[in-house]
């Protein structure tokens, strides 16, 4: 992966961010480099690209949507509902994206195994292979949200 420009500068935005309840970053002491380093290799090992996860998260979110908070089957073994909160929440990264600040569950039906994700959630991982820092409200760990939504 290139390492983007004024990344320190951004890391700064994410570590202090208001946006989030504690930052993007959470707890996690590494650099944004690294976490992105780091979440790119695993991505790989596990098998998916960026685009690959996400495209299947837009796809279950869509679908949950139709249930307009009830809970939607996607497939035989999973299902998912969405909470609309009211709002939009802006990407930190330097470009005009703002996202809906809807929350998708999504349940494996066999394991019981959960996930939450918000829409901004979805373009950090397209856009920016970013699944914020560990001990942030929304990290996701690459391999438990491909082993519950593939
Ligand atoms: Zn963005």
């Amino acid at each position: 992966m290139k390492k983007p420009p004024q990344l320190e500068y951004l890391e700064q935005t994410l570590r202090s961010s208001r946006l989030s309840a504690r930052g993007f970053l959470g707890t996690d002491q590494r650099s944004l480099w690294e976490i992105l380093d780091a979440d790119a290799s695993e991505v790989e090992k596990l098998g998916y690209t960026m685009t690959g996860i996400a495209t299947r998260m837009h796809e279950i979110t869509d679908r949950a949507n139709e249930g307009l908070g009830d809970w939607v089957e996607i497939g035989k073994n999973i299902k998912a509902c969405t909470t609309d909160v009211r709002g939009v929440i802006a990407c930190p990264w330097p470009h005009a994206f703002r996202a809906n600040k809807t929350v998708t569950t999504v349940l494996k039906i066999d394991s019981g195994d959960e996930i939450k994700w918000a829409d901004l959630n979805i373009h950090l991982i397209e856009e920016h292979g970013f699944f914020q820092g560990k001990g942030s409200v929304f990290r996701l760990e690459p391999s438990e949200l491909v082993k519950i939504i593939f």
